[in-house]
């Protein structure tokens, strides 16, 4: 099977695979469980083909090879509209952080498991208070033998309410404690006693994201990810993928959502005009500089600050996309029940998730241009 681990063979083996394995979603199907229905559906038949173990390490129950063949299985898979972006990119973002810092049983048990669908995991790090701020966060584990007893609540935290597990945050070190020693990590059961899931229903009539509550959780200290005191570590490599790679599947799906849109407007008589080459232009320039960060990945490199670049390109591509369409097609978004009303109120949380616009061009300029605080 090695030669498949040659990207372009990668590439032309799976899309034979996928013409020839109909994963169609059902036509008309637009709920939340519908979509996570599809996803489940979507992971199992390309776990158990194969697809999705190459590019995840085989100390993690992978195939090897390069990263990158994990990035064409999500852009074909996405780029069909086979799974949606929000959930397929949980993936991208949780699978590497676990497998660097969980314990190598922990992790070669348990990334199978979200890679083949058999489980989905979320991402608790924000809380009411503690968004931008991150390092502010109070949600606190107290040892307690050899397990630790979690207390707080988080918010935001995308698709708990499907989630087997949770990476979370939490304080274990005291008011003496410098922040960023003070946070630890751990991979929680949210089936666990004390935890209590509730779903917020966002402005495009969704319940993705939840508020999770937990009353005196027990979580083994084995599940603890790294040590104590390194959460804001892991934090910090976790947020990178976050920021780029998980990017890769999601502008498959924006340029497939352009090509409809020059399908609709040329169906409308009307003529393809400057803003749809903003718009393009813009993708493209998104597509250049995430390609340049799945190449770096490729060799090695560590992902950081750099990735707040794609993060802001992200958002301003995805959210120029969608105004495009508000002004072409008028009323598609105000008056009609359409999917483009459905993305364009969601691509104005692009410059929100994963860290806001405002606090990854503070990134850029402290930490990459170097040009101070103020
Ligand atoms: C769709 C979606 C999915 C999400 N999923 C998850 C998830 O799965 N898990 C999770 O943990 N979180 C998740 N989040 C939360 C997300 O990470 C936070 O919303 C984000 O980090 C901003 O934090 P906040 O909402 O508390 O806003 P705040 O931090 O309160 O920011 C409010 C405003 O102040 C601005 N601001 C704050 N600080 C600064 C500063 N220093 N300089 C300039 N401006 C500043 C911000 O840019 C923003 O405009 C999700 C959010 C969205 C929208």
């Amino acid at each position: 099977m090695t030669e498949l681990h040659e990207p372009a063979a990668f590439r032309a083996a799976l899309r034979q695979w996928l013409d020839e394995n109909d994963l169609t979603p059902a036509e008309g199907e637009h709920s939340l469980d519908a979509h996570q229905a599809q996803h489940v559906r979507v992971l199992a038949a390309l776990y158990d083909a194969g697809w999705m173990r190459y590019g995840w390490p085989e100390s993690a129950g992978g195939l090897g090879g390069p990263d990158v063949l994990r990035a064409i299985v999500g852009e074909e898979v996405v780029g069909r509209g086979l799974d949606h972006p929000g959930p397929y990119s949980m993936l991208d973002v949780l699978a590497p952080t676990l497998i660097d810092y969980a314990r190598p049983e922990l992790a070669a048990e348990m990334v199978p498991r979200l890679l083949s669908g058999a489980e989905t995991w979320c991402q608790g790090f924000s809380e009411p208070g503690s968004g931008s701020d991150l390092a502010s966060l109070t949600t606190r584990a107290v040892q307690d033998g050899d397990t630790y007893v979690v207390n707080g609540q988080k918010v935001w935290t995308s698709f708990a309410q499907y989630a087997k597990r949770c990476i979370l945050l939490a304080r274990t070190g005291g008011p003496d404690v410098p922040n960023h020693e003070a946070i630890s990590a751990f991979f929680v059961d949210l089936d666990s006693p004390g935890v209590t899931v509730r779903p917020l229903r966002t402005m495009h009539d969704v319940d993705e994201f939840c508020e999770v509550y937990f009353d005196d959780v027990v979580v083994p200290a084995d599940r603890m990810l790294g040590n104590p005191g390194d959460g804001w570590r892991l934090a910090m490599d976790l947020l990178p993928y976050e920021r780029s790679t998980c990017f890769w599947q999601r502008i498959a799906y924006l340029y497939s959502r352009f090509d409809a849109l020059v399908e609709q407007v040329k169906r409308q008589g009307q003529v393809v005009d400057t803003d749809m080459g903003e718009a393009y232009l813009a993708l493209h320039t998104l597509r250049c500089r995430s390609r340049a960060t799945q190449h770096r990945l490729a060799t090695g490199a560590k992902l950081g600050p750099d990735t707040s670049v794609d993060k802001v390109l992200l958002a301003s591509a995805e959210q120029r996309l969608f105004d495009t369409v508000h002004d072409l097609l008028p009323g598609a978004i105000e008056l009609d029940d359409t999917q483009w009303r459905t993305e364009y109120l969601y691509s104005r949380a692009a410059t929100i998730y994963g860290g806001t616009a405002e606090v990854q061009r503070n990134i850029i300029a402290r930490r990459l241009l170097d040009l101070g605080k103020e």
